[in-house]
């Protein structure tokens, strides 16, 4: 943690420092183009009497190019307009004075757009900062029919979101623009006055500080009204009646993505000052980078470092980019890296021959930054999204079996190094067999998914969610002694029993009942959950939703 933030503060003045070189090279930048720009309105004529026009362009395009990227992302818009329409004259040149006086007169005003750089680095989203602050997620919902949002509302709550409905617009709109929400539902019919559900959402979001997710919510399954929901900026999209479970899933996947931990990427290239340029532009948009210039350290790199992608050069002494990526695609452990080739490449036969070989893409230098922030993201993401799918229980997104296994036996080595007491969590669904036989099984997996939801939303980031069983959990808590753990998966199972299901009309609650026991550090394998077990089968014979501690025979040994 103390070197991630090292690195953010070196990264930082290195930015800084960057941008305040750019900042002084921009001044002569200005100079040069006052002086383009006067003389730009002594010519009468067409573009071959303004032969100023192509060195603006050029400029201008450098300008629009880079400024964004040192900070001065207004400095950066302006520029690019000015060379759009610099562009276009020089196409086809239709300018009469006014409009070459006006272009002059901006193109010296470029200036006063360069706003100085930020003294303090960019705040992170807005989401993560709440969640820093150990606050809900904020949902506001719009929906005119006040049973239909009051049961979405309460809901959203048991799920641990800070869920408002509103029934009307107008309310609604004082909330999104006072309130900072961090996702919005919306009805898309609201009432009998006709208002427009996602009209009205297009105009709050741009006033907004910034467009939170949308899901939309509507009884109208048509072509139309989807279309009309993605360009008001949908992520989501549900008919009425609306499927809560499914609803809150999609609320879930939508966080963690904003939420993601940096993506990681590593960079071979045996010319450092490129790499780390290249490493200082993917940086500067949030990811974490690690550059080898040494292909014969690569391997041993990749698994410490567990890159989501790899930027390979093509051209290194002694060991080729393709060479390379056949070495790595020899290890089935780094088969799901996807292998991208950064190469001054260009011949298209030799690229393709090195696809063949191994590697997954090619991107050409010189590459813009922006171009190469968009590859190395796509790749990172879909990498990232398929490891998960791999690696994680299908239906609930959670550890599978063995993993949360591991992460008991984890524990218990922590503990065994004198960390702090933690517990070990079994959770069953009551009477599941009875949900599954009266409203069948998609409903039961519908269960299944909103207890998981519901338990990673409640437990803390640091602690290790599995799916051991059909409908059986099991939670990690470290730094976490059993009476504390009881108290947390009580307040769950207080939440859980409030859920109210809906399968065709039918309204139904389910509970859950838990064992808790305490890690030890002499735990044998498995023992500690054989202990959970055990209480979590004397909580169903006591007649199930609650939770149980196991007697721990040390301090407090079983009446016998
Ligand atoms: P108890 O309160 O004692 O736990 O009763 P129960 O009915 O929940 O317990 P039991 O273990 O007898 O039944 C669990 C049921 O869960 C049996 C199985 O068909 C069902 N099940 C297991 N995995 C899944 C799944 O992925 N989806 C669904 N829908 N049902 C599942
Ligand atoms: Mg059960
Ligand atoms: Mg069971």
């Amino acid at each position: 943690m103390a070197d991630e933030r090292a690195l953010q503060e070196a990264l930082q003045r290195q930015l800084a420092l960057l941008s305040e070189q750019f900042a002084q090279r921009l001044e002569g930048e200005f100079q040069a183009l006052g002086v383009l720009a006067d003389s730009l309105l002594e010519g009468t004529g067409d573009a071959s009497a303004h032969p100023q026009l192509q060195p603006l362009r050029d400029r201008l395009h450098k300008i629009a190019g880079s400024a964004g990227t040192f900070g001065f992302p207004r400095l950066g818009e302006a520029a690019r307009r000015l060379e759009r329409q610099a562009a276009q004259w020089l196409e086809h040149f239709d300018a009469d004075p006014a409009a070459l006086q006006a272009f002059a007169d901006e193109v010296r005003g470029l200036h006063t757009e360069r706003l100085p750089a930020r003294a303090t680095p960019p705040e992170g989203p807005l989401v993560a900062r709440r969640l820093a602050q150990g606050q809900s997620y904020r949902i506001f919902i719009l929906e005119d029919d006040r049973v239909v949002g009051r049961n979405m509302e309460l809901t959203l709550r048991n799920f641990g979101y800070d869920a408002r409905h509103y029934d009307r617009a107008e309310t609604f709109r004082e909330a999104c623009l006072g309130e900072d929400p961090d996702a919005l539902i919306v009805d898309v019919h609201l009432g009998d006055d006709a208002e427009d559900g996602l009209a009205l959402t297009a105009d709050i979001q741009a006033h907004m500080h910034q467009p939170v997710p949308l899901l939309v919510i509507t009884s109208d399954n048509r072509f139309d009204t989807w279309l009309r929901a993605v360009r008001a900026g949908a992520t989501g999209f549900f008919g009425k009646p609306v499927n809560l479970t499914d609803l809150e899933n999609r609320l879930e996947r939508t966080f963690v993505q904003q939420n993601g931990d940096p993506y990681r990427v590593m960079i071979v290239d045996d010319d450092l000052a490129l790499a780390e340029r290249y490493a200082l532009v993917l940086r500067s948009s949030g990811m974490r980078v690690e550059v080898q210039a040494r292909p014969a350290q690569v391997l041993e790199a990749m698994r410490a470092f567990l890159p989501e992608v790899l930027l390979l050069d093509v051209m290194m002494p002694g060991c080729s980019g393709p060479e390379l990526a056949q070495i790595i695609r020899f290890h089935d452990d780094l088969l799901r890296i996807p292998i991208i080739y950064l190469s001054a490449e260009t011949d298209i036969a030799r690229q393709m021959d090195a696809l063949l070989k191994a590697g997954d893409d090619f991107v050409t230098k010189p590459i813009s930054d922006n171009a190469l922030v968009a590859t190395v993201f796509a790749r990172a993401q879909r990498a990232r999204l398929l490891s998960a799918a791999l690696s994680r229980d299908g239906l609930t997104g959670l550890l599978r079996h063995a993993d949360i296994k591991e992460q008991v036996t984890q524990e218990v080595l922590r503990s065994a190094r004198g960390s702090k007491p933690a517990s070990v969590v079994m959770i069953d669904i009551d009477h599941f067999k009875r949900v599954n036989d009266t409203y069948g099984h998609g409903v039961g997996d519908n269960v299944i998914r909103s207890l998981a939801n519901l338990l990673r939303q409640r437990l803390r980031r640091a602690d290790q969610l599995g799916r051991y069983g059909g409908e059986e959990f099991v939670a990690v808590l470290p730094d976490c002694a059993p009476a504390q753990a009881r108290k947390v998966l009580d307040e769950i199972r207080l939440h859980f029993s409030q859920l109210e299901f809906i399968d065709q009309g039918r309204h139904f609650h389910v509970t859950l009942s838990a064992g808790v026991a305490a890690v030890r550090a002499t735990d044998q394998p498995g023992e500690t959950l054989e202990r959970a077990d055990r209480a979590l089968y004397a909580a169903k014979r006591a007649g199930r939703d609650r939770i149980h501690i196991a007697p721990d025979e040390d301090t407090d040994p079983p009446a016998v």
